[in-house]
């Protein structure tokens, strides 16, 4: 009756090979990014010969070359929010 000896732990199972990094992101296609002015600014003037005349009010707040778009009762600015109600 010897007892025999315990078998040894066996070793802890080698860890999982690290995964293959990440493939990177297929590079996306460069977009042209168009300046921010309307198309429609020709809306905005008048030739008057050889000057220009500003058919809209201009933003007090955001001064030059920002407008104001006009409403049945208001002036607002669509950069800023400003707005100007109409005097009835
Ligand atoms: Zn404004």
């Amino acid at each position: 009756m010897s007892k025999t000896p315990a078998p040894a732990p066996a070793p802890p199972p080698a860890a999982p090979a690290t995964e293959a990094a990440a493939p990177a992101p297929a590079p996306r296609g460069k977009k042209k990014r168009k300046p921010k002015v309307s198309p429609q600014v020709y809306k905005f003037y008048e030739v008057q010969g050889d000057s220009l005349k500003r058919l809209k009010q201009e933003c007090p707040r955001c001064g030059k070359g920002r407008f104001l778009a006009e409403h049945k009762n208001r002036l607002s600015c669509g950069n800023c929010g400003y707005t100007s109600f109409k005097k009835p």
